[in-house]
């Protein structure tokens, strides 16, 4: 009996980025002119028109009711948040340090939102002061922001973030569902609506938020129902009507071999739905999304020049100068169960016929050093470029940069 022959599963195609002379292309520029633009290795480069190219295509996908919130913990780089900013309706952060960088941009400060379990009493009070809507995780914070609110006659904008009682089935990280430290539990929610309500805070509305990193559109469109039924719910018990319903976001983007961009037209058909229903059920309510991923992860690349290219034992080693101190992700130890290799190419030498099977290791002295694991990449020697694709999120931000003492990682927006 023969078995059908099968092919090895392969990575998405890079297609975002063109090449011309056997030069990946970044924003334009060839990817050697753009390293002696930066003038080192290694570095991140983020593509404006691929960001952008992105906000267009979601809108185009999502109803025009749905508000897009950008989170930023995907990427902090001010000038690409400030980019951002000018392109989404909102941008989500997750510390005093990341609202700062929000409101530097000129986002309107009604438009931003901070979200994150142990906010400090001084967050709290910066993030009043500036007049952001607080996404409360704890009995704790309505307490402090009552008194905080006080102080400054100011009322702290809130909305609730609700630990569903549901979990996102795909996803590569489940925030929600379960005993969790973010939110509050939805059973728990109309005892803190109650409190709410004997304060002078500003309530606003509902924040969910199940997981991230998803590639199923089913199951992110289970959520985001799941999510609006729960919120429909609570609004029952809530001081004054819902005017936002942030419904979480999880939109994944291909990382290893086998996987498939998402299907917008299944997640902007629910999302239609929804819409349709909050019309009717939460007439004041905005419903908003929040990506960090998805909006930024493809636009951006990790280049690192090859230091050496040595044997041991008929494997051949690219020794580069930049790897898990810059780009913890690509090498498998940022929510990786088992390591897969990012999309990697040599990008001065793209498509070249001659390949050969090579592991690309950083300088650091540990194993777990790996940015590609036996991959066939085009044949390469020292002073070469190393391009990891999928790389515009959790990248620099993410990683120990000062593990080892090596040089910090450069940005750059093109
Ligand atoms: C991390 C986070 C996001 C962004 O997740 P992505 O997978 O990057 O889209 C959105 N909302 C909250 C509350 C988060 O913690």
């Amino acid at each position: 009996m023969t078995t059908p022959s099968r092919s090895l599963p392969v990575h998405a195609p890079m297609h975002q980025f063109a090449s011309a002379d056997r030069h990946l292309l970044i924003g334009g520029l060839p990817l050697e002119r753009l390293a002696a633009r930066v003038g080192s290795t290694p570095f991140y480069a983020y593509d404006r028109t691929l960001l952008r190219s992105r906000v267009v295509e979601l809108r185009a996908a999502l109803p025009a009711s749905i508000k897009l919130h950008f989170a930023m913990k995907a990427n902090p780089m001010p000038a690409l948040v400030g980019f951002m900013a000018g392109l989404v309706d909102g941008i989500d952060v997750a510390s005093a340090g990341e609202l700062k960088i929000a409101l530097d941009t000129g986002a309107n400060p009604h438009e931003i939102s901070f979200a994150g379990p142990g906010k400090r009493d001084v967050e709290l009070r910066q993030a009043v002061a500036a007049g952001v809507l607080i996404n409360l995780e704890s009995f704790r914070e309505v307490a402090i922001l009552a008194n905080i609110s006080a102080e400054l006659a100011l009322p702290a904008r809130v909305a609730v973030r609700v630990n569903p009682d549901f979990e996102l089935k795909g996803s590569g990280m489940k925030m929600g569902g379960g005993p969790k430290q973010f939110g509050v539990d939805a059973e728990l929610v109309p005892e803190l609506l109650s409190a709410i309500g004997k304060t002078c805070l500003q309530f606003e509305g509902f924040h969910l938020f199940a997981g991230s990193q998803n590639l199923k559109a089913e199951s992110i469109c289970e959520a985001q129902q799941k999510s609006y039924e729960l919120a429909l719910r609570l609004a029952a018990y809530a001081p004054s009507p819902v005017r936002f319903l942030n419904l979480g976001g999880g939109f994944g983007i291909p990382y290893f071999p086998g996987e498939q961009r998402l299907d917008l037209t299944t997640i902007g058909d629910n999302l239609a739905q929804l819409a349709t229903r909050a019309a009717v059920e939460m007439p004041e309510a905005e419903l908003v999304i929040e990506l960090g991923r998805y909006l930024v992860g493809e636009a951006g690349i990790y280049v690192t020049q090859v230091v050496d290219r040595k044997v041991s034992r008929g494997q051949i080693y690219l020794v580069v100068d930049g790897g898990l101190n810059h780009h913890l992700s690509a090498s498998g130890n940022f929510g990786q169960v088992i390591r897969k290799n990012y999309p990697v190419a040599i990008g001065n030498r793209m498509d070249c016929e001659q390949k050969e099977s090579v592991s690309v290791v950083g300088p650091l002295c540990t194993p777990l050093d790996l940015l590609a694991d036996k991959m066939d990449l085009s044949v390469a020697q020292p002073g070469d470029l190393v391009v990891i694709f999928q790389s515009g999120a959790y990248g620099a931000s993410a990683s120990p940069q000062r593990f080892l003492g090596h040089p910090e990682v450069i940005e750059v927006l093109v």
